[in-house]
């Protein structure tokens, strides 16, 4: 009988393994994808929408022509309970689908309960539906403009994220005139400029410094949000940031089903994984992605995440998908990857100019890493965005 994979969640992660699987058997599998909704979404252009330099369909596509394609089978539900007894996965549209192996790829969401104040009065761009919000609070900001402050929280991973907001707000208000005459200010958690949540780079802590200087951005390092009210945010520390606008990276967890299930996920949320992608208690279900557990090697004064970014989570994807043909071919599960030797390749865009992050891996000590700052950087982010969402789109999986 043929086998069954069932992959939750239709983004980065999720829709890399479903086709890797198909691909990898020839066809020889069952492989359904469940997605609690239809479409892609190519998160990093989420800093630039705000700014109306890109609306939704540019940063989305239909999923199910892609399945269809693929022959995968697509299941529009948010799943809500796995049992691995019974190798079963409970919808939230009331089926019960069963498989011999299961990817779970269902990402992060927002822990925003976690700062008093940041549902009701803080922006941010980690989902498309904030993303819009943000943009129709920035148009309210150009009418009325004053202080800005853009910053990643305690407990925030995707750091990049908020300095590419950071450099093309200040871009923005170059535009607009405004440069100059309000003060913007980054706020992050990071223990110095340019951590990134990956431990730094050489000079990368001098070379961002030097775009903040620059760009006339003021900072705060090693901060944790206590509050946000309607025009100011409060540090631990007792510093008040007034500010007329503001968007700030939230802490993440992982789905909170995945936490009903014992043994499964962290006190976050966030799957526990072996290098192989395997969760640590079923050889059967993997997690690959921001959905993935991952824990940095070191401790900072404010406690931070590790971004999961789009290439390691491709690359867990691939991982966990070798494995399970592996494992229905009889043999045994014998890729692994580590996390933390998966290379770092990112670009930072800062709206007509950038920087690109290179390290042969994720986690110091490293041998080679690099920032190398230019304005051919945010061409780079162009092209990626064109080529990666035709790749992803096409079901082009193979390709890098
Ligand atoms: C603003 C922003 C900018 C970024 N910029 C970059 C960048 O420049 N470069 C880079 O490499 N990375 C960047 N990233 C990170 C990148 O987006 C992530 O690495 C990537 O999205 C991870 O993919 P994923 O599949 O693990 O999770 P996600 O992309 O979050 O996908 C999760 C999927 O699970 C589905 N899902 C959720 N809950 C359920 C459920 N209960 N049941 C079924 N399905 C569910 C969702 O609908 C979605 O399909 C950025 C992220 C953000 C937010």
């Amino acid at each position: 009988m043929r086998k069954k994979v069932i992959v939750l969640g239709a983004n980065f992660g999720g829709l890399t393994a479903a086709l890797s699987v198909k691909h990898d058997l020839h066809g020889d599998v069952d492989v359904t994808v469940v997605s609690d909704r239809d479409y892609f979404l190519f998160n990093p252009s989420l800093i630039w929408l705000p700014f109306g330099k890109r609306n939704s369909s540019d940063v989305t596509f239909r999923v199910e022509p892609t399945f269809d394609k693929g022959d995968v089978d697509f299941e529009l539900s948010a799943a809500k309970g796995i049992d691995p007894v019974s190798q079963t996965v409970t919808l939230e549209n009331g089926k019960v689908l069963t498989y011999d192996y299961l990817v779970i790829a269902t990402g992060t969401r927002n822990r925003g309960e976690a700062i008093e104040g940041f549902a009701e009065n803080s922006h941010t761009i980690t989902t498309l539906e904030s993303a819009i919000k943000t943009g129709e609070a920035w148009k309210r900001y150009l009418d009325s403009p004053g202080d800005i402050v853009i910053g990643a929280s305690q407990g925030a991973s995707c750091f990049g994220a908020a300095y590419e907001f950071l450099f093309n707000t200040s871009y923005q208000l170059k535009k607009a005139g405004l440069r100059g005459k309000v003060n913007l200010t980054y706020l992050t958690s990071e223990p110095f400029l340019g951590h990134f949540g990956i431990g730094g780079m050489p000079h990368g802590e001098a070379i961002v410094g030097k775009f903040f200087k620059n760009q006339g951005i003021t900072f705060h390092v090693n901060k944790s949000i206590s509050t946000i009210d309607d025009g100011a945010i409060t540090t631990t520390d007792g510093d008040v940031l007034k500010n007329s606008f503001s968007m700030i990276v939230p802490p993440f967890s992982g789905q909170s089903f995945l936490k009903e299930l014992a043994g499964l996920a962290d006190q976050n949320g966030f799957v526990k994984v072996k290098d192989s992608y395997q969760t640590e208690l079923w050889d059967n279900i993997y997690a690959v992605g921001l959905a993935a557990a991952v824990t940095a090697p070191w401790k900072t004064p404010t406690p931070i995440g590790v971004p999961k970014t789009g290439f390691p989570t491709e690359q867990m994807a691939h991982v966990a998908a070798k494995n399970i043909v592996h494992q229905i071919k009889g043999e045994l599960p014998s890729v692994t990857k580590a996390f933390a030797d998966i290379p770092a390749v990112c670009i930072l865009d800062a709206g007509n100019n950038g920087v690109l992050i290179l390290a042969e891996k994720m986690f110091p000590p490293r041998k080679h890493g690099m920032l190398i700052p230019g304005p051919q950087n945010h061409l780079f982010k162009l092209a990626f965005e064109k080529y990666f969402l035709w790749k992803m789109r096409n079901g082009k999986i193979t390709l890098p």
